[in-house]
């Protein structure tokens, strides 16, 4: 058996680097949070030292806040209740409001209570001796997902409560784009520019020092240590879903970490991976960004882009007040986008 996370399960490492770019200075370091990497890259920061400080507190406030192996988190709050309403706080409610929206939206194929087939294929930190479950502890484990959640409160005041008293929930899908839209308004609000990727999602804010477009890559999901092209972005958050990400193989077939809810198995759509371009860099969008990334890759490429179509994504794009863009890789190679995506899309001669 071959293992490849694309984590080493260790440290806060904390790289930082001055590289001169013409007459601009460029700060990045890197921090390890939610069991991923976070980079994040500064171009001629206003004040680099305490701006990595309060990223870094940011970025420890919002996983012990959305963490499900942090006793102490909201997540294992809702985790541990019963049918009583958890309070919770605002970041959380927005992540769980979130996936319940998405859910809707994908008829299920996004779903935070899968959190028991998660645990159960392990797919994240798997043992030296992983095998695949058996079918009958994926039966068991698919009759505990699938629970409603309702999300109530305002002002500082949330609470989730669960329909089913079994569900458990698991926000790895929402909680690094709603962190990439935090930290990326954190950053604004310190008149900082520059850019942050957080486990497969990129946000942008503030200007490029020459005034042109980031250019966020797209990596190529056949061999992720090269990129297959760019999107030119002036604003917002890039969510990259692929079963590239997180895998094992095992007796010569690959197990990824994105489960279909419908069969309880690694999803098998036509995607190689599926990317979300939202224009807007806040929590709620990048929450969105992320868990639609997700979701599209469960769903395949047509049936995302019938809900692309959709009167119900657009009231919901409009609600948001974002413009979301679609971009797949498919399984055989070819590209499927949004019209907007291929006006910003370069695809990299190989
Ligand atoms: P991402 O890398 O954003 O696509 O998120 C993948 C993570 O979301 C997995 O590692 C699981 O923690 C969780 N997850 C897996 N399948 C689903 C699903 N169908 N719906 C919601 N969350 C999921
Ligand atoms: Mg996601």
């Amino acid at each position: 058996m071959r293992t490849k996370t694309a984590i080493a399960a260790i440290i806060i490492l904390l790289i930082s680097a001055l590289v001169s770019c013409g007459s601009a200075t460029r700060d990045s370091f890197t921090l390890f949070s939610m069991d991923t990497f976070l980079d994040i890259t500064l171009w001629n920061p206003k004040n680099a030292e305490e701006s990595k400080t309060a990223c870094e507190t940011e970025a420890n406030r919002l996983e012990n806040l959305l963490s499900a192996t942090i006793d102490t988190s909201d997540v294992s709050a809702i985790n541990s209740a019963g049918l009583s309403p958890t309070a919770v706080s605002r970041e959380t409610a927005v992540c769980v409001s979130t996936a319940t929206k998405i859910n809707e939206l994908t008829s299920g194929a996004y779903d935070v209570t899968v959190a028991p087939l998660v645990n159960l294929w392990d797919i994240a930190h798997p043992s030296e001796n992983w095998a695949p479950p058996a079918d009958d502890e994926i039966v068991s484990a698919m009759a505990l997902c699938g629970g409603k959640l309702a999300v109530t409160g305002s002002d500082g005041s949330y609470s989730v409560t669960k329909s089913d008293e079994n569900t458990k929930i698991d926000l790895g899908g929402v909680g690094k784009g709603y962190a990439c839209g935090a930290l990326s308004e954190l950053f604004a609000s310190r008149g900082e520019n520059g850019f942050l990727s957080y486990g497969g999602n990129v946000a942008v804010f503030g200007k490029k020092p020459d005034g042109s477009a980031f250019s966020v890559g797209v990596k190529d999901p056949f061999d992720p240590s090269s990129l297959t092209g760019k999107l030119s972005i002036r604003s917002g958050i890039v969510a990259v879903s692929g079963g590239y990400e997180r895998y094992v193989d095992y007796n010569g077939k690959r197990y990824h970490h994105i489960i279909d809810p419908a069969t309880g198995y690694p999803s098998e759509s036509d995607l190689a991976s599926a990317g979300i371009w939202v224009s807007v860099s806040s929590p709620e969008a990048g929450a969105a960004a992320d868990a639609l990334s997700t979701a599209c890759f469960v769903l395949g490429a047509e049936k995302s882009m019938e809900l692309y179509d959709s009167e119900e994504f657009k009231n919901y794009a409009k609600s948001l007040g974002c413009e979301f863009g679609f971009l797949f890789i498919k399984a055989d190679g070819t590209l499927v986008m949004t019209d907007n995506i291929s006006e910003i899309y370069t695809t990299f001669e190989k």
